[in-house]
Formats: C-alpha cells, structure tokens, sequence
C-alpha cells in the first residue's frame, strides 16, 4: 500500500438493513475528509480527529450526536486518540453535554500534561478549550434517532501519514443503559486503541472482553513481532475468541501504510482512503486485503 492512507469504522455489530447506505456513505465521507486534512499539510493526528468529527456529527452511530442513554437517562460520552511516534495519548470519559469528545481528547494530548480526565473535569476543560479558541462551541442538540444497530457501534480511524507516521482514534457513547459512570475500553489506551511508531490499531465490540486481553496494543504487538497487519489482526481476534466470549472487530495499520479489518459480527462498515482523497474501499462487511 502507498502513503498517505486513513481507514474508519462505524462498529463491530449488527445494523438495520435500511440504513446501510447511509452508514456506508458516512464512512466513506470520514475517510476522505480524514485524507483531505493529510492532503492539505495535516498529520495523521488531524486525519483521525477529522474522521471521528465527521462521525460525531451523523447521528448514525452510538457516538456524538448518535449518542445512547446509560441507565439514569443521561448520555456520557469516551473517547481518545493517540500519536504513535510520541507515544501520547488524550482520552476523556463519561464527559456529558458536548458533541465532539474527539476535539475535546486532542485538547488532553496537546494542551495539558495529563493523558485522561473524566466526568465534570472533563467538562470544565471543554470550556477552557472553547474560551481558549482551541476548537469552536458546537450546540449539543440531539435528536434521538431510533437505534439503528444492536447493542453498541463505536467509531474509530487509524492513519499514516507520508512519513509514516500513525495515530488512531475512538469515540463512543458506550453500551446502550449501561452503568451510570462505567467506562469501557475505547479511551483506554492499550485496550480500545493503540498506537507506537509501529503500527496503530482501533478496536470495537464487548469492551469488558477487550479489557481482558489489552486487545489493540496486543495487536500491535503481533506487528513488532513480525507478522503482517492480516495476520496480526486474525491472531488477535483468534485470542479474545479463545479467552473470552467477545464478539469484537478492529482497523489495524502499519507505518508502511499496510491495513486490515477484521471482525466476527453481522457487519463492521469500513472505508479506506488513500492519498487522492477518493475512497480506495468500503463495505458493510468488509474483507481487506
Ligand atoms: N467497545 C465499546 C464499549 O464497550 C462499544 C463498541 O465498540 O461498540 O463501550
């Protein structure tokens, strides 16, 4: 594969079959914005934050606007992205009333010292990037949409840039009803996503599972250690088969601008775009390389 290259997903899961072409087509639109940011100068930070923006902004998935309830009725929102060649990362967890946590992570990674800030520290820090200009006030309108998938569709990007190097990112509202303040594995680094000057991978499904295997930086691992992105991938869908009942899938890529998608759900909708800005590939149930 050639660099520049981003590849998206809209979650592991299973989707109602009237909105396929419309999640599709919102993916397709993340990666090529994401790839569009990396065409005007961007770093692969950018792309991946671009990607998720766009994502947020659909109320297609449980993230951003598309957010679900947890069990008081209140919607609380995680995400994280992280730079591989720094090995930095900024998440926030159970964050309420904003749209874009995706901004809000990037703000953690670049303005302050710390990796990860939850609940009303979070939002206090949404204010001081708002006042700050770091990124724009958007209205936290939301307008309910009926669910659209079973159970959870987190998004998440992965990009390399034209040196090669990669970031990924993730933003989810977590499991519909969940536990008032219960944080899965998408802001953790390590589990939900990770990335070194390797490769960089972007997970999603059951995050309890995903937990228990530290699933993307295993992922990675399987790269350093020498298999291609594919298999890298397959090995570690096999482990979180053989050492927990979790149905999951992850975007996985290399600094050479290898990907890959694996998945063990109905669908996994995911777009790949490479440096022209068109999308390369996209599928509801993709099956790449
Ligand atoms: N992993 C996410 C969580 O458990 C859900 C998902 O990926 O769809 O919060």
């Amino acid at each position: 594969m050639t660099l520049p290259i981003i590849i998206v997903h809209g979650g592991a899961t299973a989707f109602k079959t009237k909105f396929h072409s419309e999640i599709l087509k919102a993916v397709e639109r993340a990666a090529s914005q994401g790839m569009c940011a990396l065409n005007n100068g961007g770093s692969s930070l950018d792309a991946v934050e671009t990607a998720i923006y766009v994502l947020e902004e659909t109320e297609l998935f449980t993230a951003g606007r598309g957010a679900s309830k947890n069990q008081d009725g209140e919607i609380e929102l995680d995400a994280i992205i992280m730079d591989g060649n720094r090995l930095e990362s900024g998440a926030v967890m159970a964050v309420q009333d904003i749209i874009h946590p995706i901004s809000l992570a990037r703000y953690v990674l670049e303005r302050t010292s710390n990796y990860q800030i939850a609940g009303k520290g979070a939002n206090k820090l949404y204010n001081r990037m708002i006042a700050e200009g770091y990124r724009k006030a958007i209205e936290h309108t939301r307008t309910s949409k009926p669910q659209i998938a079973e159970g959870c569709d987190t998004v998440g990007a992965v990009a390399a840039d034209l040196e090669g190097r990669i970031a990924c990112a993730a933003s989810t509202s977590g499991w519909p009803g969940k536990l008032t303040g219960r944080i899965g594995d998408t802001p953790i680094v390590g589990a939900g996503v990770y990335a070194n000057e390797v490769a960089a991978a972007s997970c999603t499904g059951k995050g309890e599972q995903i937990l228990r295997i530290t699933m993307a930086r295993m992922a990675v691992y399987h790269v350093e250690q020498g298999l291609d992105v594919s298999n890298a991938a397959e090995k570690v869908m096999s482990e979180l088969r053989q050492k927990t009942s979790g149905e999951a899938g992850l975007i996985l890529a290399d600094r050479k601008g290898n990907v890959t998608v694996k998945y063990d759900t109905p669908h996994m909708p995911t777009a790949i775009s490479s440096s022209d800005s068109k999308v390369l590939y996209s599928s509801m149930t993709p099956k790449w390389p």
